[in-house]
């Protein structure tokens, strides 16, 4: 394991040598586990693609470590953009921007535009300067799986199909970046995360949400960042999200798995802190406390993962639409779900 606060100076100098042949290397960020080659080689972005079977239109994020990368890359970087990022870089925010063309098509699906983040794990920073300055670095999963908060996640997903993962121990977010469009005439995110509409509001004034990510019926309202157009997310057993007042969610989830267990199924049930211990039967995952958002983000996808190991046929979720991070969790849940939500 690499010291994620002071990483060991020889491990990122051989990393960032691989990076610079134009090898993957994995490596822990704040948000989740990134898989990371060369983001200004074609054909580094072109083996990310292979490693990870993520479909080529779906673009990659650029990851830079210092403000000074920024010019070579984007065309158009508006002062409001300049404001959020003295607010939140390095942090989990990415911004777009139209590209020069330094940047690959490989890099950016095809689109005219980049998405860039200025990631804060020193890790991550550390490896970025190593490669060169510039790593193109999707989540590390499998494409469709849940994102990896731990390396054991990446291990799973891309053992043999990577030159190296850098070990950082267990992500402190564990959700993907915010990604927030500056092409459009009012800033849009693109894809909800830690830093949630009102810290956006608070520096930029108006900002907009992609209708595309809020809809239940993908196809009739389309999302602009193309990775959100993609089922993702999904653990292997249908999940159902049941949503209401405490006591009528925890009724219905007993009902409903004791149905499905007295059929022989095998159930997972994703439960907050404080109403874990009302579930009678069924495998029962505690994914932290309501009091405490950061923990139910920071554990969803490896408690996603989990049922996946555990073999369950069928999984209920409560809903979490908590104060701060509720968007962020319920987007990346929902998806999980395929939107199969049941409404008390
Ligand atoms: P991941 O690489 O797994 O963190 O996902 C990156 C997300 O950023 C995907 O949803 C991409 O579609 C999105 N993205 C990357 N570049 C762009 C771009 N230039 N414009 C819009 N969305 C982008
Ligand atoms: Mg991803």
């Amino acid at each position: 394991m690499t010291d994620p606060e002071s990483p060991d100076a020889e491990v990122i100098a051989r990393a960032g040598e691989i990076l610079r042949r134009g090898g993957l290397v994995a490596f822990p960020t704040e948000t989740v586990y990134g898989l990371g080659g060369d983001a200004l080689s074609p054909d580094a972005s072109r083996k990310i693609y292979a490693a990870k079977g993520r479909p080529s239109d779906n673009p990659l994020i650029v990851h830079i470590a210092d403000m000074d990368a920024l010019w070579p890359i984007a065309a158009e970087v508006p002062e409001a953009a300049k404001r959020l990022a003295a607010a939140y870089w390095p942090g989990p925010l990415t911004m777009v921007f139209p590209k020069t063309s330094l940047v690959p098509p490989e890099t950016s699906g095809g689109l005219p535009t980049v998405a860039v983040r200025m990631p804060s794990h020193p890790v991550a920073a550390a490896l970025i300067r190593a490669a060169g300055g510039y790593i193109a670095a999707p989540s590390a999963n499998a494409s469709g799986r849940p994102s990896p908060t731990r390396a054991e996640h990446v291990r799973e997903d891309m053992d043999g199909r990577i030159n190296m993962i850098l070990d950082g121990g267990p992500v402190e977010i564990g959700l993907e970046s915010t990604i927030v469009d500056f092409t459009e005439p009012v800033p849009m995110i693109l894809r909800p995360g830690f830093i949630n509409l009102r810290m956006l509001r608070e520096i930029l004034g108006e900002v907009r949400t992609d209708p595309g990510i809020l809809s239940a019926n993908a196809g009739s309202v389309r999302p602009k960042a193309p990775g959100m157009r993609y089922r993702h997310y999904a653990p292997k057993a249908p999940l159902l999200i049941v949503e209401g007042t405490a006591n009528a969610v925890t009724a219905e989830i007993n009902r409903r798995a004791g149905e499905d267990i007295s059929r022989g199924l095998a159930v997972g049930i994703i439960a907050a802190a404080e109403t874990a211990g009302t579930y009678r039967n069924g495998l029962v995952r505690e994914i932290g406390s309501r009091q405490t958002e950061e923990e139910i983000a920071r554990h969803l996808f490896d408690v996603l993962r989990g049922f996946d190991e555990a073999g369950v046929d069928r999984i209920y979720s409560e809903a979490f639409d908590t104060p701060k991070l509720g968007m962020a969790i319920m987007n990346r849940l929902l998806r999980a779900a395929g939107h199969q939500v049941v409404k008390l």
